[in-house]
C-alpha cells in the first residue's frame, strides 16, 4: 500500500457502518491488514473471567475492535473530516487537508 494516509493519533471520522458519525483518536494501525483502531469505535464487550493466580477480577471489559481503514475519513482541525493531499515542506512530504490546504500532522508528534 502506497503511502498510508492515516497515522496514529489522528482525529477520524467513521464513514460508513453502525459506527458512521462517530469521531476518534486513532489508537494503532495495522497497515498490513489495512486496518485500524479508533478510540470507542467499534467497542465489543468481552466477558472476562476471574483469574485469582494472575489477580484478573473478571467480569466485563471493552475493547475497540479494528475497522477498515476506507471505512474513516480523517478530520481536519479546521475544517472537519476531508480527503488528505500531500505537499512538500522543503524536503518533507507532508499531509494537507485538500478543503482548506491546512497541514494535517498527528497530535503530539514528536520531531
Ligand atoms: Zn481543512
Amino acid at each position: 500500500m502506497a503511502g498510508l494516509k492515516i497515522q496514529r493519533n489522528d482525529t477520524v471520522m467513521v464513514i460508513t457502518g453502525t459506527d458512521k458519525g462517530k469521531k476518534g483518536r486513532v489508537l494503532h494501525v495495522m497497515p498490513e491488514k489495512g486496518k485500524l483502531l479508533v478510540e470507542h469505535v467499534r467497542v465489543v464487550k468481552k466477558n472476562v473471567r476471574p483469574n485469582p493466580q494472575r489477580n484478573i477480577k473478571g467480569g466485563i471489559a471493552e475493547q475497540e475492535s479494528p475497522i477498515q481503514i476506507s471505512n474513516v475519513m480523517l478530520v481536519c482541525s479546521s475544517c472537519g473530516p476531508t480527503r488528505v493531499g500531500y505537499k512538500f515542506d522543503g524536503d518533507t512530504k507532508v499531509r494537507v487537508c485538500k478543503k482548506c490546504g491546512e497541514t494535517i500532522a498527528p497530535k503530539g508528534k514528536k520531531k
